[in-house]
């Protein structure tokens, strides 16, 4: 296995992006071959099939990382933040009216965009998740996956996929049907991890976005690329922070023991007054937030 250099060839595999053949392989991640295309598309082939997809996303996925389990309020409080941040920078871009979050795990955005005024929806392929999501929102949340809720067209002004993109087993038909559902004047935000980053650059290998059900690693290159092939625009890629504290961290580091850091972070939470362990801090993690709209020329 060599790094993206082209010494390493592979005819079969189908970049896609570009449609093109004879990516390299970057390196494997344990089983599973990280390839690049010469187009710069990064992604994992072959990858998890469906089946497998599916027995990923039970309970303990989410609770993993806090939703809907045991260290939720620490999950909610934190991640909440970083989402009205985020639904902060719409402010005079569009009005609130009905928003689609694809992903939307056990509803923490949708918490935020309705009490930001907005109509929020939500869809979910996680059983367990939809299920915590519609205890707070009911019908509007839809479990499975977004083709199958076939919502009328033009029907949201806003469409979140936080976290989501990389997951996707055929992003282009995917964003034709976020581009389906879109109003012409609506906007698509786009949350995902950026394998051209400094953190990617730097960790190589280590970088901490790399996982199995991770199956697209976009750049600002290729992300600008696909939703120009989906019938979109893309006014503005940034770096895109995410909001920690204390409280949250040690709640990670009770779900997933470490022998040193989980220690250290439970005296931590015991020492430090309650509003330390709150106060956040808003770090740039290897993600990077996309706007993007709707095409003026497949509008007609
Ligand atoms: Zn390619």
């Amino acid at each position: 296995v060599t790094s993206g250099d082209g010494t390493n060839v592979q005819p079969d595999v189908i970049c896609p992006l570009c449609g093109g053949r004879g990516a390299s392989t970057r390196f494997a991640l344990s089983d599973l071959p990280v390839r690049e295309c010469g187009c710069g598309m990064v992604f994992l082939y072959p990858h998890p099939d469906a089946a497998e997809l599916v027995e990923m996303y039970g309970p303990g996925y989410f609770k993993g990382w806090g939703g809907g389990g045991d260290e939720d309020a620490a999950a909610r409080a934190v991640k909440q933040l970083t989402f009205s941040s985020q639904l902060a920078l719409l402010a005079g871009t569009v009005e609130p009216g009905r928003v689609l979050d694809v992903g939307c795990a056990t509803g923490y955005f949708m918490e935020v965009a309705a009490a930001a005024g907005w109509e929020a929806y939500g869809v979910e392929v996680s059983e367990f998740a939809a299920s915590v999501a519609a205890i707070s929102f009911g019908d509007r949340v839809f479990q499975g996956t977004l083709e199958q809720a076939a919502y009328p067209d033009r029907h949201f002004d806003l469409v979140m996929l936080s976290d989501l993109l990389e997951h996707i087993p055929e992003p282009l038909p995917f964003l034709r049907e976020v581009r389906r559902v879109l109003a012409p004047t609506g906007v698509l935000m786009i949350v995902t991890p950026d394998v051209g980053s400094l953190s990617a650059r730097i960790m190589g290998r280590r970088w901490s976005h790399y996982h199995r059900e991770h199956l697209h690693y976009f750049s600002a290159q290729t992300i600008d690329r696909l939703l120009g092939n989906c019938g979109f625009t893309v006014p503005s890629i940034a770096a895109a922070p995410k909001h920690l504290n204390m409280a949250y961290v040690a709640a990670q580091l009770r779900l997933h023991r470490h022998p040193v850091l989980t220690p250290l972070a439970e005296l931590a939470d015991r020492l430090l007054p309650a509003f330390l362990k709150k106060w956040s801090l808003p770090l740039r993690c290897g993600q990077m937030l996309v706007l993007a709209s709707p095409s003026a020329e497949r509008r007609a």
